[in-house]
């Protein structure tokens, strides 16, 4: 078999990416090591991910995922009292609780109607490099082997990270989270209050989530550091979750009339970075290149959005291989921005529970709590300064702001392109609100107001609604790449 790309698992990430490239016109085979329907962790689907599919036209636009919907989160987190925060106000907008086996087979679906071919259950057994790509050999669960000659190879097999272990590339890692979880049945007659939406309680331990699914059946995970738990947790995960479960109010009571299938299962869960996650025919693709906390409920969103920004990289390097430097520059830059961000969340969310700071696993997590404080302070005082900006206004460029070029997306490729860097924006910004900075830079040499500025920009780039340039002249102020004259 000679592909294109040849992408190795076929979890979200590997099937948004095959999707994608097969759509292009790409050969590309896609190997998973399981049978689907296959179980997996990760129910939560947090709103914007149905959309975002539909964007990528992985779902028909004309299609609504048929799971239970969320219109929220419930946290006891700080205090023991539950608060109730919904992702927008008239509950208009919606997440889901999803079965895995049933989401992760209709995008791997997807991608085989848009050319992917799928070897399943398969099993890369080595990778070869050639000077024109790899060579890998194949084995299927049946015992028939092959191989296959690609032009480039996709990890995507998820936390396993088959390609990145053979590549013995360094992860970075910042805590040892685990996750025992289990699933409860909850009598016919019950119905929640809260419906299917996610509630997280912390404990002094780490912490508890429980979320409802399809007929009446609820996930529940007991999250710690695995260091904090007995050695031998195998043999004792069951106690380990019961004494944790017993442990909460909320999620207890969500479960009182509910029967437990009397299985735990032990996931690993902290979050990680793979130092280098791409070469010039080779790159790691959603959990293979990074994991983030459950806490988040982000790692199916960020496997989607990294195997979009994947496809443009291969995209970019097989077609113009003069542009594979910036392509894998921007592709590690983007891997490290998200990660450095979602850490960041981490502390400050970690911080905000203090009534167990003398215990390890909060222990542990207060020792970020100091620069996340810094870091708010530093926002709000941003924020204020932008809220005070009018019309009149006049603005400049700052002395610190620096136009250079890096590797930006643009359409569909990756290209070297002119952004604004400062220190608090140093990845650089090419656009803010489809402004394109640049540009708008190089018309503000006397110092104009928002109105003057539109009507240049105009001028120069087309159309853009005066509000959305207030919005964006107060946002270049906060990075400081614009300064109030
Ligand atoms: C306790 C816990 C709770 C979570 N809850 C949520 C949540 O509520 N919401 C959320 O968005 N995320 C959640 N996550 C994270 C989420 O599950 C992952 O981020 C997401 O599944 C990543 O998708 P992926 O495609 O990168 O990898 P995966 O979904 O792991 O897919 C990898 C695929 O590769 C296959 N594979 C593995 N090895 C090989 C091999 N050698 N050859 C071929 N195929 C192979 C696997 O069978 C699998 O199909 C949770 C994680 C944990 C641990």
């Amino acid at each position: 078999m000679n592909l294109d790309v040849l992408v190795l698992g076929a979890g979200p990430a590997g099937s948004v990416l095959a999707h994608r490239l097969a759509g292009k016109g790409f050969q590309v085979a896609v190997v998973e090591s399981q049978s689907f329907p296959r179980y997996t962790i990760g129910e939560t689907l947090t709103p914007g991910v149905e959309s975002l599919l539909k964007r990528a036209q992985v779902l028909s636009s004309s299609v609504s995922l048929d799971f239970p919907r969320t219109t929220g989160n419930l946290s006891a987190w700080g205090s023991s009292d539950l608060h109730y925060s919904a992702y927008s106000q008239e509950s208009t907008v919606c997440g889901f609780q999803v079965e895995r086996a049933v989401f992760d087979s209709i995008l791997m679906a997807s991608a085989q109607q848009a050319g992917a071919s799928l070897l399943q259950p398969c099993r890369p057994m080595e990778v070869h490099p050639e000077p024109a790509g790899w060579r890998v050999k194949i084995r299927f669960q049946s015992g028939a082997s092959g191989s296959i000659k690609a032009k480039f190879l996709c990890d995507a097999t998820g936390r396993s990270r088959f390609l990145a272990r053979r590549l013995r590339l360094g992860v970075r890692s910042n805590d040892r989270l685990v996750g025992l979880t289990a699933y409860w049945k909850q009598d016919a007659d019950v119905v929640s209050a809260d419906g299917c939406n996610t509630l997280v309680e912390s404990i002094p331990e780490g912490w508890f989530y429980t979320a409802g699914l399809a007929e009446n059946r609820r996930v529940t995970g007991f999250m710690a550091d695995r260091d904090l738990l007995p050695a031998h947790l195998h043999s004792c995960a069951k106690r380990v979750y019961s004494d944790a479960l017993a442990r909460t109010q909320h999620s207890r009571e969500r479960l009182q009339r509910a029967a437990w299938d009397g299985m735990v299962r032990i996931f690993a869960a902290n979050p990680t970075l793979v130092e280098c996650v791409a070469g010039s025919s080779w790159l790691l693709v959603g959990d293979a290149a990074s994991t983030v906390d459950p806490i988040s409920s982000q790692g199916i969103q960020k496997a989607i959005t990294s195997a979009l920004a994947a496809s443009v990289v291969v995209q970019t390097i097989l077609t113009r291989p003069n542009q594979t430097g910036p392509a894998i520059e921007f592709y590690q830059d983007r891997e490290e921005t998200t990660y450095r961000l979602h850490v960041d969340s981490l502390a400050k969310l970690y911080s905000r529970e203090t009534r167990w700071i003398d215990q390890p696993f909060w222990k542990r997590r207060a020792s970020h709590a100091d620069s996340a404080a810094r870091e708010t302070g530093d926002s709000s005082q941003r924020q204020a300064a932008s809220s005070s900006l009018n019309d009149g206004t006049r603005f400049r460029v700052s002395r610190n702001t620096r136009l250079l070029l890096r590797p930006v997306l643009e359409d569909d490729r990756i290209e070297l392109q002119e952004v604004a860097v400062t220190a608090k924006e140093s990845r650089g910004m090419r656009y803010c609100g489809q402004v394109c900075v640049p540009t708008l830079l190089s018309l503000m040499e006397d110092g104009p107001n928002v109105l003057m500025l539109h009507d240049r920009y105009e001028k120069q780039a087309g159309t853009v609604a005066i509000s959305r340039l207030r919005e964006v002249a107060a946002r270049l102020v906060d990075v400081g790449i614009l300064s109030v004259v």
